[in-house]
């Protein structure tokens, strides 16, 4: 099996899972197989493909993807072909006479072709060893991506009764996993589910506001690279593609309302590295399918966490280092909530507000987001830090406090006058005093709680919000909708006019573009890029996607060992015997070439792991807009209330604004904002007790006879 692994596909080893799966159907049982986008399910029938003496059946809906991946296999020297509507009658006979032949190892057909009669007989004739169901979850009705073509596969076992099936998906819960085995009368079968996590993936959430130009600068180092960004409506996809489009990206939107010419020419442009970015309705994205998008934003929180990672399993499939970002605001909600009022079934409506509040959840999330979405699929996740995602590479310094008694009360108020029959949203929505239907109909605008709050955004109520949940006064209902009520401490709470201290919701969102999202290996980048260049130009003449010729990966080896022979370049990940035999001769010359104008030798051949992801985060970049206009009122010598009231922020913002750039190393002249004498030694006493790695003892310490943020400033001094 490994000879083959090397042969056709060029790879040293099996991904977790293949050989056992592999074995399994070369045993002749029928096999399910559980994999996540990426995970490497193909070869689970491919290769077996190549060892069974008769033909392999693959059957796919993606019919758009089908040439690509016949012209993928024929490049590994695979006899493959495919069988779909895209092909002339003229096509179809001739390749359904090779097939008969046995000149054609694995056949990929659509499900549709089951359901005419003599096609059946064909299938027949062939007496096929193998029978690969691909993207199985669309025989289940329970499933999000319900085909009805793919009934007709109910009655493979009838007609091909002695012939293994496997089953592959990358998404199913157990019911439609049940609904998959029982569908298809699997018998004596083997399940196989491996792990859902991609650990390539980095995962973050962005806070909405300034949505442009924090895109901009997630793009600004990705101009080369696959980026895709899913939005709303097409309104959105245009507009968006557009504007990219003015700052220089090459862009294109892609959505159901664009005629189908349009939409093949958008995907084929990605595909083939002529647009780096697509940018797609949600509804769309079946379609595209490239092992190199090294970004996935969603530029409008999606609709459910399965779909949000079926979307994201997209970046990286692979295998290396990949961003997966999702905007978020709260304000976009209302945008899901307006589709939601049209559903008039109310069962599925309350399952589909359930699946917006898990997103929403997800968006609040203050520790590991792949720890959440693992366990969302029921996967346990033993690490307590994952290093890839940006709750786990956050800073984790203490949070300031502040009184929070009378914005409490108001919110349990809220939550207690609506009858504790609602969600986080719609309080806020109230203390805002949203002028909306939903309130009027019900009369809650009369209430006296109604737009009573006014010194807090509707963000920061529901960031208040969310810390009393986490102090044990509100809790989330159990049930389908994720209703607010009160504890009975949070009712204690109320009646006894208790006092309390929560973190400061954040009034100025920062945005971190301090993440780099990479990996260790230290190829040329240089030769890359000209071997990226080669790439495409063979791609070209064959009228492939680049892909087709050589992955990421395989250039990066290159760029990185120098292979200088035919032996050494075998030994490359992703470099078959065909490979090296149509290609070998033109990137080893490129190689060559280069390695002799640099003076570069080969590299020693180690065992080619696969390389982790790394993260880095440069410790307080400071280069930000907001950083760069405080500094610039600091050098007119501006004194902090002015520069406050100037930029509609608080003094404690401006203040952790002079903290991140002296932390940063930068040196600020911030002489004339030092606290008077008395006042600095007192603090500063205080803080040799206590240290000065939290704020809040210190605050204590000192009785509360100075605020934080003086408490703060005088931090500032004592670290300079
Ligand atoms: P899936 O269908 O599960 O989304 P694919 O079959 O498309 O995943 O495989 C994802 C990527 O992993 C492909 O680029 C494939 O070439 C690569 N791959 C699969 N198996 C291996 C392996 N054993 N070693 C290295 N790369 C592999
Ligand atoms: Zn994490």
């Amino acid at each position: 099996m490994k000879t083959l692994l090397k042969k056709y596909f060029g790879f040293e080893e099996f991904r977790p899972l293949q050989e056992e799966i592999i074995s399994n159907i070369l045993a002749g049982r029928d096999t399910f197989v559980l994999m996540p986008t990426g995970g490497g399910k193909s070869l689970c029938y491919q290769l077996p493909a190549l060892k069974f003496p008769g033909i392999t059946i693959v059957i796919s809906p993606l019919i758009a993807l089908m040439k690509d991946q016949v012209d993928s296999l024929k490049a590994n020297g695979v006899a493959a072909e495919f069988l779909n509507s895209s092909l002339s009658v003229g096509e179809i006979g001739k390749i359904k006479d090779e097939a008969q032949k046995g000149k054609v190892k694995i056949l990929y057909i659509a499900p549709e072709r089951m359901a005419m009669r003599d096609f059946e007989d064909f299938l027949i004739g062939l007496k096929p060893s193998l029978i690969a169901v691909d993207e199985a979850h669309c025989i289940s009705e329970w499933g999000h991506d319900f085909r009805p073509d793919y009934r007709n596969l109910r009655r493979l076992k009838d007609i091909f009764p002695g012939v293994p099936i496997v089953a592959l998906t990358a998404t199913a819960t157990e019911k439609v996993r049940e609904d998959i085995l029982s569908q298809l009368n699997f018998r004596n079968h083997k399940t196989f589910i491996s792990s859902f996590n991609r650990e390539n993936l980095f995962f973050r959430v962005v806070e909405k506001r300034n949505a442009f130009p924090k895109l901009l600068k997630l793009l600004e180092n990705r101009k080369k690279d696959s980026v895709i960004i899913y939005c709303f409506s097409r309104k959105d996809t245009e507009k968006v593609a557009a504007d990219l489009r003015a700052e220089g990206f090459s862009a294109l939107a892609y959505h159901a309302g664009l005629d189908s010419a349009k939409r093949k020419k958008a995907q084929e442009a990605f595909i083939r590295d002529k647009a780096n970015i697509i940018v797609a309705t949600i509804a769309f994205g079946m379609g595209i399918d490239k092992p190199n998008v090294r970004l996935v934003v969603h530029y409008t929180f999606p609709k459910s966490l399965e779909g949000y990672y079926q979307e994201v399993g997209r970046a990286g499939r692979d295998g290396l280092p990949a961003e997966c970002v999702m905007f978020y605001t709260y304000a976009d909600a209302r945008k899901h909530q307006y589709f939601l009022n049209d559903i008039s079934d109310e069962k599925l409506r309350a399952q589909t507000e359930k699946k917006l509040q898990e997103v929403m959840d997800y968006a609040d999330l203050e520790f590991c987001r792949r720890r959440h979405l693992l366990s969302y699929f029921g996967e346990k996740y033993e690490k307590e830090n994952c290093g890839a995602c940006d709750a786990c590479l956050s800073d984790k310094k203490e949070k300031e406090m502040f009184d929070a008694t009378i914005v409490a009360q108001k919110i349990l108020s809220a939550i207690v006058r609506t009858g504790q029959r609602f969600g986080a949203g719609y309080i806020v929505d109230i203390l805002k005093g949203k002028n909306i239907k939903a309130i009027r109909d019900r009369k809650h605008d009369k209430l006296s709680v109604f737009g009573i709050v006014s010194d807090f955004s509707a963000d920061q109520l529901r960031e208040i919000t969310r810390s009393l949940v986490g102090m044990g006064l509100v809790e989330k209902a159990s049930g389908e909708y994720p209703v607010l009520q009160l504890t009975p401490r949070g009712k204690k709470f109320l009646n006894d006019k208790e006092k309390l201290e929560l973190p400061k919701p954040k009034e100025e969102e920062i945005f971190d573009d301090s993440f780099k999202v990479e990996d260790d290996f230290k190829y040329d980048g240089q030769l890359f890029e000209k071997l990226r260049s080669l790439r495409r130009e063979i791609a070209n003449n064959l009228n492939v996607p680049p892909f087709v010729v050589f992955s990421d990966v395989s250039l990066r080896e290159m760029a990185y060992y120098f292979p200088s022979n035919e032996t050494d370049f075998l030994r490359i990940a992703g470099v078959g015997e065909l490979k090296l035999k149509n290609f070998g001769k033109k990137f080893l010359q490129e190689i060559n070439r280069y390695a002799k104008e640099k003076n570069i030798a080969p590299k020693e051949f180690s065992s080619i792991s696969e390389k982790k992801i790394k993260v880095k985060k440069e410790i307080g970049s400071v280069s930000g807009g907001t950083f760069r206009i405080t500094r610039e009122f600091l050098k007119k010598k501006i004194s902090l209330a002015e520069i406050a009231k100037e930029r509609h922020l608080t003094e404690g913002t401006i203040i952790s604004h002079i903290e991140k750039i002296i932390n940063s190393g930068e040196k600020l002249d911030i002489d004339y904002l030092k606290p008077e004498k008395e006042i600095f030694k007192e603090v500063k006493k205080a803080f040799e007790k206590c240290g000065t790695g939290a704020l809040s003892p210190v605050y204590r310490q000192l009785n509360g006879k100075y605020d934080y943020d003086m408490i703060r400033l005088v931090r500032v001094f004592l670290e300079k």
